[in-house]
């Protein structure tokens, strides 16, 4: 079981020790073995990996962990507990000298809207969704004093306790297996709360914007990305089923159409930072996440389009404060 007291204590401490006790209890659920075939396997995984100092750190420009001359005689069984979790789909991680290129190039998400978020500098941060925590990791690195990712994927959570074993087991950053509709309402209580990649799994996208401006305290920061169309204040689609074959895609606005979205939940000084289409160079297989991945989700003859002939993914960065 991964030890949580020194968040409970933390939580506490910022006058949140109700949240504490009620995750006391979700996580005993989430982690409960008989609910989840693989997380035995899983766990062992992250068991068996070596116990490992390193020499070298950088979360600044990249999560990188150690250095290959810290690993002398375990770099088999370095690179056998990383296998065993396959597919990684969010990183890179240079772990110890092993290279972790993943489905996605994570970190250019992050350089793309680095430069537009407040300093991260001793701030308490959410990031929800946070799939295996890569962007918790570089949260840390900008300064933050204490990073709470969430995600109901155990995969991802179990990927995240293998990267923080192999780093330090004082990090100031955890990551929770929960969704987003398991946290307690109106907890103003981060200074800044990331939501990238989930808007759109959201059947409620107008719920989730007002569900994460009740996490933020008065005078935080929203950074919120999703896919987006391309359109004018009245444009949006709704696909008919699949997009880009993910199964659970509901509401994807055009970015004034978004902005119009936060306007009503309340939100100010609303800034689009940054609209980028997704390439194959940033979602792509790879040795360390063998399944299909964008190419495969394209049109074969036109790569403006899905293979459901939905306008192919453009994602939107928006960054927004709360009064
Ligand atoms: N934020 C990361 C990962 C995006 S992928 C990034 O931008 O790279 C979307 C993630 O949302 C997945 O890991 C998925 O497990 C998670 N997710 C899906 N439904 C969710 C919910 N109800 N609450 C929180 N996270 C959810």
């Amino acid at each position: 079981m991964i030890d949580y007291s020194v968040l409970y204590q933390e939580l506490e401490s910022l006058g949140a020790g109700n949240w504490a006790q009620l995750l006391a209890e979700q996580l005993a659920d989430a982690f409960d073995e008989r609910g989840h075939g693989d997380l035995r396997k899983w766990r062992e995984a992250v068991d068996e990996l070596p116990n490992l100092k390193p020499s070298r750190v950088n979360l600044l420009d990249s999560v990188s962990i150690g250095q290959s001359t810290d690993v002398f005689g375990q770099e088999q069984q370095l690179i056998q507990g990383i296998q065993k979790l396959h597919p990684w789909r969010k990183g890179p991680y240079q772990l110890y000298g092993v290279d972790v290129d993943t489905e996605w190039r994570s970190d250019w998400k992050w350089d793309r809207l680095k430069s537009h978020i407040a300093p991260l500098r001793n701030r308490t941060v959410l990031d929800i969704g946070c799939g295996n925590g890569y962007h918790c990791w570089r949260m840390l690195g900008a300064g933050a004093r204490l990073v709470i990712g969430i995600d109901p994927t155990l995969l991802s959570v179990m990927q995240f306790q293998a990267v923080r074993k192999l780093y330090a087991a004082d990090a100031a950053v955890y990551l929770l297996p929960l969704g987003v509709e398991q946290l307690p309402t109106e907890m103003k209580l981060f200074d800044t709360v990331f939501s990238m990649g989930v808007l759109y799994h959201r059947r409620s996208p107008i719920d989730h914007l007002l569900e994460l401006k009740g996490c933020l305290r008065p005078g935080g920061e929203l950074v919120l990305e999703t896919l987006v169309v391309e359109g004018g204040m009245d444009t949006l689609l709704f696909p008919e089923s699949r997009y880009a074959q993910m199964r659970n895609v509901w509401f994807l606005p055009s970015c004034e159409l978004l902005m119009r979205w936060m306007r009503r939940c309340g939100f100010k000084n609303i800034k689009l930072c940054d609209v980028a289409k997704t390439t194959v160079n940033e979602q792509r297989s790879t040795q360390w996440m063998r399944f299909n991945s964008l190419k495969d989700f394209l049109d074969p003859n036109n790569a403006e389009l899905t293979c459901e002939g939905l306008p192919a993914p453009v994602r939107a960065i928006v960054v927004a404060n709360t009064d």
